[in-house]
């Protein structure tokens, strides 16, 4: 059943401010992890042997196979409640009752930070059929943005920065909401801090590598040994174990559950509140409990 996104009633429109949201990326927004190696190692090794080459060309290009993928369902880099959501966003932004997303991540790789945004831009543009192609992830952080002071620190002083680096208008407080997997100091910091259950789900590189098979056409022949040296090593890292993952991807039931709770975070910030959502939550809630008591979800 498709959660709706409500924007009847009136938005505070007469105290309009700069209006955010903000996502942790990993465990978080999906698990991007295994686009590692297409995504940083690739183009290194790329530019090594071809200083010439159009890396933004190969973003792109991976970009449009990971959409499409994601879409089937036959990788899940992506959360499913973060897809919905997405959706939403889109709404949101082209009605100008956001002003933007923003990543503040830990992880270390700025490619693979900015690649999601891009990701997340690409996936909105086509759902959308938007060929102005808006720039609504307006800027990810990284463990070592150049605006961050201390390491590995999620405060609204931060965040602050990063605003302020990127040439934003730093918002209110209570007009960010931010979803994270974890617990930090912004959580005490802000009214609207989601604190979301981790994404566990791992897609294998196998599965990737099936789906970027067609940039062989594309690359071919200048860095096609270049892309194969890739693959080979990123089939030898499926191997390694990953005991705190499933690789698979998340049920449904425990995805429909996820999607309403995110949605009714977003709802409940926007202040647009509806009490059918909470009754499509207990709703969840006893579907998942009889499928419990009948053993048809293990967890
Ligand atoms: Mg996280």
């Amino acid at each position: 059943m498709p959660i709706p996104i409500i924007l009847k009633g009136k938005l505070e429109t007469n105290c309009r401010m700069s209006r955010w949201i903000g996502f942790d990326m990993d465990e978080c927004m999906g698990s991007l992890m295994p686009l590692y190696p297409f995504l940083t190692e690739l183009p290194r090794l790329v530019l090594s042997v071809n200083p010439e080459f159009d890396i933004n060309q190969l973003y792109i290009t991976i970009q449009q196979r990971i959409i499409e993928s994601e879409i089937a369902e036959r990788t899940w880099l992506l959360r499913p409640a973060l897809r919905t959501l997405l959706d939403h966003i889109y709404l949101l932004y082209t009605t100008k009752n956001i002003d933007g997303v923003f990543v503040f991540s830990n992880n270390s790789s700025p490619e693979i930070v900015s690649f999601t945004c891009f990701l997340c831009d690409g996936y909105m543009w086509h759902r959308n059929k938007d060929n102005t192609k808006p720039q609504i992830f307006k800027f990810g952080a990284y463990l070592h943005s150049p605006f961050r002071q201390n390491y590995g620190e999620k405060s609204l002083r931060e965040i602050n920065n990063a605003f302020k680096y990127t040439g934003l208008e730093i918002p209110d407080p209570k007009n960010i909401i931010f979803f994270d997997d974890q617990i930090h100091i912004l959580s005490y910091e802000i009214p609207n801090y989601v604190h979301v259950k981790p994404y566990l789900h791992y897609t294998n590189h196998g599965r990737i590598i099936t789906e970027l098979k067609s940039l062989i056409e594309f690359l071919t022949p200048s860095i096609y040994r270049e892309f194969t040296l890739i693959c080979a090593s990123a089939y030898l890292r499926d191997t390694m174990a990953r005991t705190s993952y499933k690789i698979e991807k998340q049920n449904m039931t425990e995805a429909e559950d996820d999607k309403v709770k995110w949605i009714t975070a977003l709802n409940t910030w926007l202040g647009l509140y509806n009490p059918k959502i909470g009754y499509d939550i207990a709703a969840a809630r006893t579907k998942k409990a009889r499928q419990v008591s009948r053993g048809i979800h293990t967890r």
